[in-house]
């Protein structure tokens, strides 16, 4: 039996282009990019030349860019970067009921060292109403952090809208754009962010590689001490290679951008239509018209997540209930819970798909029909 991944949301297999590039590098280029000899001057080069397509993609400067070890850290760089800059002017930061754990956590440190988090509730579409962030803001705040598209739901919040607001507040907002930056095109200035966050390996780069976006003038402190690399903002040797695999990864990516989205459309379509045709039960989580192609979160009335996904798993269909750094432990998603209330069935039955470039619209029936397999054994 042919497996089938549709967990692209969790991660994504490396682009076989971006592997050759990698693996070429790495028997070349060993150089420490800090070092001031021909072999560090090439290694620098080479991260240079990835930070430049990095930051054409998002319409950003080269110098706007600071390359990190994940999307996580580069979170936690923003907000708490920012939290400490900024606590002699206030100590109140605002987030949303729906964001991934390494908002959640961060945000959860910074209460316990004494700042104080609001968090904007969304309602059972999934988006938040940009007014409410108005709603929550005071004297005190310094930060507003809200992710560009969920990665449970898929749903797209409207970050130009609460950039806006955070423009005439003047007050720093930070995107965690990791599910968004491929799926959607990105500029930062049209968003009015000051800093977004991406992750090499949501778009068929190398895990271990993240970015951090830091709008010019952003007064922001360093959260890692040591030396001066990234123009002193994120002390570490550069993991050249991964970098030189993002950059690459994001050049294939430009490269594909239409033809990846119409090919997620169709698969999305397809598998719906699918599920629909062989009978199976099952309503779309937040808002179908507000998602981005690539993700569904599907509710099987009468089964429950956990069985299904094991079910899933020996019928060689890899899925997902969520977030990828809880799934192995199916615990209720708190994304669904701030949606439905903790009573809905929807919090227990709901499956995540989320598609990619390998997948193809045979798969998706056939990924359908498995389903309404496992659905009619589970249920009757
Ligand atoms: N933010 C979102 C929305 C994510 O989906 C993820 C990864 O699942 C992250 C942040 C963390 O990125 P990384 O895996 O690079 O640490």
């Amino acid at each position: 039996m042919r497996s089938i991944y549709l967990d692209h949301a969790a991660t994504t297999p490396l682009d076989p282009q971006v592997n050759k590039v990698m693996y070429e590098h790495a028997e070349k280029i060993y150089g420490n990019p800090s070092s001031v000899h021909g072999f560090g001057r090439e290694a620098r080069k080479h991260i240079d030349e990835a930070r430049k397509i990095l930051a054409r993609s998002i319409q950003a400067r080269d110098t706007e860019i600071v390359f990190t070890s994940s999307g996580t850290e580069a979170i936690n760089y923003a907000l708490q970067g920012i939290a400490q800059s900024q606590a002699n002017k206030g100590k109140h930061v605002i987030t949303s009921n729906q964001k991934h754990q390494a908002t959640l956590h961060t945000m959860e440190y910074l209460e316990s060292i004494g700042y104080d988090v609001s968090y904007v509730q969304t309602d059972e579409t999934g988006r938040m109403n940009p007014k409410d962030v108005e709603k929550y803001i005071t004297d005190e705040t310094i930060l507003v952090s809200i992710m560009m598209v969920n990665n449970e739901t898929g749903v797209i919040q409207p970050i130009q809208e609460i950039g806006s607001i955070c423009a005439d507040e003047n007050i720093y907002f930070h995107t965690d754009a990791v599910q968004a930056f491929g799926p959607l095109d990105i500029d930062v200035d049209t968003l009015k962010v000051d800093l977004l966050t991406i992750s090499a390996h949501k778009v068929n780069g190398p895990k271990g590689v993240g970015a951090l976006f830091i709008k010019e003038g952003t007064t922001i402190d360093s959260i890692l001490f040591g030396g001066d690399q990234e123009r002193k903002r994120r002390a570490g040797t550069e993991n050249v290679i991964g970098i030189v695999g993002f950059g690459q990864a994001v050049k294939q990516l430009e490269k594909n951008r239409e033809e990846a989205q119409h090919h997620y459309a169709t698969c999305k379509e397809t598998f719906l239509t699918a599920l629909r045709k062989e009978n199976v039960s099952f309503h779309i989580n937040g808002d179908a018209a507000e998602q981005i192609d690539g993700t569904v979160n599907v509710s099987f009335p009468g089964t429950q997540t956990e069985s299904m996904l094991m079910n899933m798993d020996l019928e060689g269909i890899a899925a997902s209930s969520g977030s990828a750094c809880t799934a192995g432990t199916v615990e209720d998603s708190h994304v669904l819970t701030a949606m439905y209330g903790s009573e809905s069935d929807r919090v227990k039955n709901s499956i995540r798909f989320s598609f990619g470039r390998g997948n193809t619209p045979e798969e998706m029936k056939e990924a359908a029909s498995r389903m309404a397999a496992i659905i009619e054994r589970i249920t009757n």
